[in-house]
Parts: C-alpha cells; structure tokens; sequence
C-alpha cells in the first residue's frame, strides 16, 4: 500500500459502532433540558464508549422541540426524533427504541427523577451478563402516601391477575441489551404498556435499588384520572380476568336471586300474600342494571382494544429525525413514517 493511500485510508472515520443509547422521552420539558443534558454528559463523557442520547420531543408545546433540534445540529451525540403531535409517553419510548442503535440501551425520564449517575452502574451488571437492568425505587420521595398505596395496591392486583409480573416500585428507568430492545421493537401491538411489554420479554434480569429524585422542575404530566386510566390499562392489556370476574359476578347475582325467589315463594305459602317488596324491588332492579352495565362496559373495553388493534394504525408517527452524525435533516413527509429506520 502506497503511502498516498494509506493517509487516505486513516482520514475516513468510520464510526465506532454505539455501545450505549440513552433513550429519553420529552414533553412540555424545556427548562430541565439543559441541566439533563449536562448531567448526562458530566456522567457518559468520562466512560469513554460511543453513546447516543435519542431524545423524542413528544409534541411539546414550549418549544422543547426546537431546542432538541439545535442540540442534535451541534452535538453529534444527540439524535432529536420530534413525533407529528403528542402521542403519550408509551408511544414516544416506542419511537425511541426503534430509533436506538446501541448494544445496550437506557430508558429514562427526562424530568431528572432518574439519576444519571447510576448509568455506570447499570452499564457494570449489564457488562456482567444480564439482558435487563431493572431500576428499584427505594424512595418516593415527593410522593403522597395516597399515591403511594394506590401504587402498591395496583402492582400486587396486577401481578395476580396477569400471567406476566412486573415487580413492584419499578418504572420505565432500565437498561436494556440489544436483544431485549429487539424482542420489544417486534411486538405488534398497538396498545403499548411499556411496563407490561418489558416484564413480557423475560431475559436476566438484575436489579438495582437508587432513591427516586424529585423533579428538578415543572409539573408531573399525570394527574390522578391519567394514572388511573393508565392502570387500567395495564390491566385490560395483560389480562381477561375482569371477564371472568363479570361472569362470576353474573352467576352470584343469579344464584343469589333464585335463593331469594324460593325464599319468597317459602314465606307466601306460609305467611300468605300480603303485598310487599318495593323497595327491595327496586333496589334489586337498580343493582342488578349496574351490574349489567359495567359488564357490557367492560366487555367494550377489549372489543375496543381488539377494534384498534385490527386498524394497525401505527402508534406514532415522526416528523423529522435530526442526526448530525449522518449530516442530514430528513423532513419530508414522506418519510416520516413508522419505523423510519435509523440512518
Ligand atoms: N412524557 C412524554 N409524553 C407525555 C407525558 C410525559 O413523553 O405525554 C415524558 C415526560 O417528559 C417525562 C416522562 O415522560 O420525561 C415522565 O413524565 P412525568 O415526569 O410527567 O411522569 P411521572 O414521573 O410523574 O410518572
Ligand atoms: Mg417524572
């Protein structure tokens, strides 16, 4: 090889391959984007591997977006993906993971509560064999205690009723090996409880214990309602036994109404007929249609699932990826599609 060649050969930079992403969602986050960023840095830049932070604007409205957008033209470690609109949380991890390259990949939030400090860690026990690094939250500091039963309450409901079981005080912060992010990117389903999908994969899982931060600004984005309707989900999304419970609910409600027609029919032939029951009439009428009513509600909740999941409507849709990296700024509508494949 000549040495004309050879000089040429060391001057094409060939990207080492990504050992870490770090996928973040992002709403409505502008003030704790710059601290985040920082923090992030203070903490992968001395580890000396290629990392990438994939940050998914969320269709914030306080242009969290655009500073995305600038972050990811100067730093070649940023990948800004902006969604069309705001999709929800689920769906903007969904997006995330698909656009993640790296062998090993970090979901956390932006808001600060998960400490970037503890990525060392996770990258040790990942290093040390396990698929999934599972985060446990010692602390809910910040919390109410009502909030914090609820919590308690509905993990031990769902790992009961569920064949998949999510341990308790974990969230969405974990690490992820290549494999493991594969297995959740071909999942089909449109329903996304991320929760839910990542205890379905399975794989070695360690775990780690780290005391949850409060938020380093701006408000929660759940409200009581939110979490509520998140926890049924989880629930309707992992498990038919409120079916099963409509249907054991129907067999008591009858069981108990034939005892109490023999009961009536017993006391007429002994006591005669003097007439009488409306109350108990009516109270029988109005409990009996509730029953009736959240049953066929219930029944609509998974025909409604089944409903949106046989429109394989994507679960978001991206406007624009900007990489540096790569050098390039896709916008055309074309090409925001589901899955756009990183580049
Ligand atoms: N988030 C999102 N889309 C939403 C709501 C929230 O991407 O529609 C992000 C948010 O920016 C944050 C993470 O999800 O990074 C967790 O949100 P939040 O802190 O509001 O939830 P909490 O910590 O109270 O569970
Ligand atoms: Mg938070």
């Amino acid at each position: 090889m000549n040495a004309v060649s050879s000089k040429w050969l060391a001057s094409i930079q060939i990207p080492d391959p990504i050992v870490l992403s770090v996928v973040i969602p992002v709403y409505n986050e502008r003030p704790v984007l710059p601290i985040l960023y920082e923090r992030l840095r203070r903490v992968l830049d001395p580890l000396q591997i290629a990392y990438e932070l994939v940050m998914v604007d969320d269709g914030s409205r306080d242009g969290s977006g655009q500073y995305l957008v600038d972050l990811a033209t100067a730093a070649s470690s940023v990948k800004a993906v902006r969604l069309s609109r705001n999709f929800g949380k689920e769906a903007a991890l969904t997006a995330g993971l698909a656009q993640a390259e790296g062998e090993a990949v970090i979901v956390l939030d932006a808001d600060l509560q998960d400490p970037p400090e503890l990525i060392p860690d996770m990258l040790q026990a990942w290093r040390a064999g396990a698929d999934v690094v599972c985060m446990r939250r010692r602390s809910r500091a910040g919390e109410t205690a009502f909030k914090k039963l609820s919590a308690h309450l509905f993990y031990r409901l769902l790992n009961r009723i569920s064949d998949v079981d999510i341990p308790a005080d974990t969230g969405d912060f974990r690490l992820m090996s290549r494999q493991a992010v594969d297995a959740i990117n071909q999942l089909p389903e449109r329903n996304r409880y991320m929760k839910g999908l990542f205890a379905w994969v399975g794989l070695p899982t360690h775990f780690i214990e780290y005391d949850r931060a409060p938020r380093a600004a701006g408000a929660s984005k759940w409200d009581f309602l939110g979490l509520l309707t998140l926890a049924f989900e989880g629930i309707t999304s992992f498990s038919i036994a409120p079916l099963r419970l409509s249907m054991g609910a129907g067999v008591i409600t009858a069981l108990a109404g034939i005892v109490f027609g023999l009961w009536i029919a017993v006391k007429t032939l002994i006591l005669g007929n003097p007439v009488q029951g409306y109350p108990s009439l009516i109270s029988i009428m109005t409990v009996l249609g509730g029953v009736q009513l959240i049953s066929i509600g219930l029944l609509g909740e998974y025909v409604g699932k089944a409903y949106f999941e046989a429109k394989q409507r994507p679960v978001y849709l991206i406007r624009d990826v900007v990489h540096n990296r790569a050098l390039r700024h896709e916008s055309s509508p074309e090409k925001s599609q589901f899955h756009v494949a990183s580049r």
